[in-house]
């Protein structure tokens, strides 16, 4: 599919709340080496597509959410083409929540769902469940007893979607890679330390990649949170996202507190999260329109 033009408007910002401004860089010459007086200048607030909005001809509705953690009942799923969940569907990773999680995505009537573990999901990062069983973290008592036999294959439960991670699907023609690491976050799963480690996770997302999917954000993009007075999304993220990859959506998840659309121009940046701060699952899903790909 052809690239967007740095600084054209996509579609999913025109039922925004204004225009977007262009990719004019200051005119006193000096740069952020990380690009933050760039994103800075650009990035914009977008109000998500009403549930109730008719589909326009030729596109394909994402229907996006995340940080559900096994409270999936009350949610009110909007009409989509395909669904996107960004990460931390349960609590623990237990089994029994992944199966429920699983039937739940049965029931769901849309052509394609794709999935991408979270920090939340324990058992599926083996690194971690290896560690655990050896330490036996305090607090996580409940899957510290899990046997290994029980989450071993814990990805195969997942039978009614299709499961990312660190990997990359095309459906209906847009190319779709999902990765579930984030910043360190008091040890919990598929943690890595910020700077280096994380970009070489990065580094694995291909060029051409249409939509992003990644449990955590990146830095400066509904990354804040109030209680700490802090960004906490990934620069290296940001990077990547603004200077290599540059795909047309970017969905993620994990920040409770940053649910919400922004763009930046090229970019739409979906923070998903179902769950507030104290897990409770009212936000509901944000629905995005893009052009489907004529040779899809
Ligand atoms: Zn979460
Ligand atoms: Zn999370």
């Amino acid at each position: 599919m052809g690239r967007r033009k740095k600084g054209e408007v996509g579609r999913g910002r025109e039922h925004g709340s204004g225009r977007v401004l262009g990719s004019r860089r200051a005119s006193w010459g000096w740069q952020h080496p990380l690009g933050l007086e760039d994103q800075h200048k650009h990035r914009l607030r977008v109000d998500p597509v009403p549930h109730d909005a008719p589909k326009p001809p030729g596109y394909t509705r994402f229907v996006c959410v995340s940080d559900t953690h096994s409270r999936t009942d009350p949610i009110q799923m909007p009409y989509g083409d395909v669904l996107i969940h960004a990460g931390d569907f349960t609590e623990l990773g237990l089994p029994s929540e992944v199966k429920k999680f699983n039937e739940w995505l049965g029931s769901l009537p849309y052509e394609y769902k794709i999935v991408i573990a979270g920090n939340h999901e324990l058992t599926f990062d083996q690194e971690f469940m290896a560690d655990l069983i050896k330490q036996d973290f305090y607090y996580f008592p409940s899957v510290s007893k899990l046997k290994p036999e029980n989450y071993e294959n814990v990805q195969s439960l997942l039978t009614n979607c299709i499961y990312l991670q660190d990997s990359e699907v095309t459906v209906r023609g847009f190319r779709v890679y999902g990765s579930p690491w984030q910043p360190w976050f008091y040890g919990w799963g598929f943690n890595l330390p910020r700077g280096q480690a994380l970009l070489e996770k990065w580094n694995l997302i291909p060029e051409g990649v249409d939509i992003l999917i990644t449990h955590g954000p990146p830095l400066g993009f509904l990354d804040w949170v109030p209680k700490k007075m802090q960004r906490v999304g990934c620069v290296e993220l940001l990077n990547t996202v603004q200077r290599r990859v540059q795909p047309r959506l970017h969905v993620f998840g994990h920040i409770h507190e940053g649910y919400g659309v922004m763009a930046d121009g090229t970019t739409t940046y979906v923070n998903a999260s179902v769950c507030t701060v104290n897990y409770q699952p009212v936000n509901p899903p944000i629905v995005i329109d893009l052009p489907t790909p004529r040779n899809s």
